[in-house]
Parts: C-alpha cells; structure tokens; sequence
C-alpha cells in the first residue's frame, strides 16, 4: 500500500524509517513488529467511518460494517483472554486506565499504585499525568533488590485505604501474583485494576498467570507484546462494571472510535489465537532469560537479578555510565534501549541509572538464543569500551548482522 502514496515528502520519511527499523536492533520493551495485515488494515476504508457509540447502538448511520468488524475483534478478544466482556476502542493505553478510573471512582477518590520511579506508569498517578492530577494517590515501591513486598503493601492498603490498587508495570521483570493483590484488595475493599499493557501477549500465551480472575478490571495496550495496532483495550468478567466501561470510554473520554485500528486489532488478535503466538510468547521469555545471563556473566547487574517475562533492567551504576549516556551510545551504533530508572535511582528520570532491555521485537524477527549471545557481545563492546569506540566500525557489524533477520510481513 505504501507504494501508493503520492506524497514525496511523506513517503521519503516513511521508506528512512522503514530502513532504520531494519538496520536496528530493537530491544525497546514496549515495542514490535507488527504484520503487514495488521499495518494495511489500518489504512482500510475505516479510517472514513465515524461510529459514536456500540455496535447496535451507533449515533450515525452506516455502520453495518462497522458493527461487525468491531463485533469480530471483540469476539477474537474474549476468546484471547478467556474473558467476558471487552471493550476495543481506547485510542491508547493511557485513555484505557483513565477510562477503568472513572468506571470505578469519581475525582478525588483514593488510588494505590507502583510508584514511576519504582517501574510504575505516567497513567498510575504521575503529578504529569491527567492520573495525579485528577485522583489521590499513594505509591508502594519494591525492596532494595527490586522485588514486590506484598507485605508493604497490605500494610500501605490498610492506611491509605484506597478504593483502587493497581497491579501491572513498565519495568517489572517478576511474576506478578494477582492473588495476593485480590487478597489485599478484598481486606481493605478496593477494586483491584491490573494493567497487562506489557504482558498481555504472555497472559494469552499462558506463561504468565492470569489476572481475570482475581481482577475487577484489565486494561492492556495491544501493539506490546500482543504485536498489533497501536491502542488498548478494557475487559472485565463483571457485567455491572462493563456498563461502567461501555459510558466510561464513550462518552466519557473518546469521541468517534478508530474503526480501521479496530479492523486492525481483529486481525492481530486472530494471530495471537494460534498455536504458533503461544510458541513466539515462550521464545520471548527464552531470549529475555538467556539474555539476562550473558550479561551477567559480562559483568552487567540486573535488577532483582533476573528476568520472568520478555523484559528487564540494567542496573548501570558499577560501569560508571548513566542510562541516558548508555541509551545515547548504544542508539549511534544502530542498537535501540530506553533509559529507566533503577530502585531508588539517585539520578532524575531523564538521565537515569539503568537501561531497559526488552525480548519481544527481536524474538519476532527470528532470533534465539544463539543470535541472542552475540547481541550481548555488542552490548559489552559499545558499554565497555566507550568513549574510544568506533562508532562507524560498530554499527555497520551491528547492522550487518540485525539485517540478516529481516522484519517479517508474515507470522506464521
Ligand atoms: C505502555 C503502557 C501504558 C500506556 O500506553 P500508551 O498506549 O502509550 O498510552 C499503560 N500502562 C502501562 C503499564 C504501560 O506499560
């Protein structure tokens, strides 16, 4: 479809882009790569419709497409996770969580959360985000060595008594026990909201527990390790709350919703139905474990010590670089990470102590463990060896060898 495009400006930016992604090694945890079906749905004859409301019940005419592409992708949706009500059409991850407040709380009401600091969200109650400013909130934080203490939890609950805790993180690299949570919930009488934005894709692989359960409300962003469109969605098994959702999402916080997105998240969610996701799912947790341990062995900390799921942080500290200037050098020699912030980092957020390391859109090109060792290489070169790198000599090895492993159109 690209090809289509008469645009000469646009197109040029779109092809450079193309080929950074290709020459990049892309350990960005919240990104992937998704499939060319996925990509050309989005620019289908949806993108034209607008269809205020739900199937059914739209406030425009037309819709009879509508109505049974949206009714596809959330049919495919329940079936993912196993769930009973699903709304598809947040813009976002972040109008989903604001969406899940307002269908549980009013303004002022209290929340508990992980901190952003610890590994949190803007969305869980950053004073920059519409989540701090509009609702009371208080944070808990993980122990020294980077972990969950249930224990402070409870106890901060028990306090605070919030009518909200979260569960679910940017850069937690643990098993989340949605359980305990449940069971901390239940004692002081909150809703418990998990947000699965980032491992959505291993709770619909089952390598991860499931949250619906023990959850009042999930939200999760689809373009993560569910490797569809960029947006969200809310799913719940209670039928009370999903009216909540339904007039939280319109007309609480969106207005028209994007049906080609939508048209998009039904085809991402038919791939993640297969067997051949569940397998991807496994290999992601393969390369994020065995990744951990080559770097270990190089010298590198990583916080809590390891990884359970596709993702994890380097602790920077003892090689006397900060994330920003590791994410910056790294970036130069065609390899992509986010700076983020250790356990009660000392630096502020822009430049941070450590480095998150994500599996996911290295796993979807192709590489296991073998190709997962060399990556850890690079790393050690480019941290190592700093400012008397050869930037130039580095990142043509670096692209020569990511390249091999082209971006795929196809899952199959
Ligand atoms: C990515 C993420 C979101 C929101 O995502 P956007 O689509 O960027 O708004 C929300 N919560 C968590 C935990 C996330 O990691």
């Amino acid at each position: 479809m690209i090809k289509e495009i008469k645009d000469k400006e646009v197109l040029s930016l779109i092809e450079q882009e193309k080929e950074r992604e290709n020459k990049t090694i892309n350990l960005i945890a919240s990104e992937n790569y998704s499939s060319l079906d996925v990509r050309n749905a989005e620019t289908s004859f949806f993108i034209n419709k607008y269809a205020e409301g739900y199937p059914g019940k739209r406030y425009y005419s037309g819709c009879i497409y509508t109505d049974k592409i949206e009714n596809l992708a959330i049919e495919r949706c329940k079936n993912l996770f196993n769930v009973k009500y699903v709304n598809v059409q947040p813009h976002s991850g972040s109008q989903a969580n604001m969406a899940a407040y307002f269908s549980l709380i009013k303004p002022k009401d209290k929340i508990l959360s992980l901190s952003l600091d610890n590994g949190g969200h803007l969305t869980h109650g950053s004073p920059v985000n519409f989540s701090g400013q509009l609702f009371n909130f208080d944070h808990y934080s993980l122990t020294k060595d980077g972990f969950l203490d249930y224990d402070q939890i409870l106890s901060i609950a028990k306090k605070f008594k919030p009518k909200v805790i979260v569960a679910g993180y940017s850069a937690y690299s643990r098993t989340i026990d949605f359980k305990k949570f449940r069971e901390i919930a239940d004692i002081v009488g909150a809703f418990l909201l998990s947000d699965i934005s980032h491992i959505s894709g291993l709770i619909a692989s089952n390598v991860h527990p499931d949250p619906f359960k023990y959850s009042h409300i999930v939200t999760s962003t689809t373009h993560k390790t569910l490797r569809g469109p960029r947006g969200a969605v809310i799913m719940t098994n209670d039928s009370d709350i999903f009216e909540n959702i339904q007039k939280s999402v319109f007309p609480g916080v969106q207005g028209g919703p994007l049906e080609n997105v939508i048209a998009s998240k039904a085809i991402a969610f038919g791939e993640d139905l297969k067997d051949s996701f569940k397998s991807y799912s496994r290999d992601i947790i393969a390369n994020s474990k065995y990744l951990v341990e080559a770097l270990q062995v190089r010298g590198f900390n990583i916080v809590s010590g390891g990884s359970d799921n596709h993702l994890f942080v380097i602790d920077l500290r003892n090689f006397d670089i900060t994330g920003k200037e590791a994410q910056d050098l790294l970036e130069l020699c065609n390899i992509n990470v986010s700076k983020s912030l250790i356990p009660y980092d000392k630096n502020k957020p822009w430049i941070a102590s450590g480095i998150r390391l994500g599996t996911p859109a290295i796993t979807s090109r192709g590489l296991k463990t073998r190709e997962v060792e060399k990556v850890a290489d690079f790393i050690e070169q480019i941290i190592k060896t700093r400012k008397k790198i050869d930037i130039k000599k580095i990142s043509t090895e670096v692209e020569d060898f990511i390249t091999k492993f082209p971006i795929p159109d196809y899952y199959v």
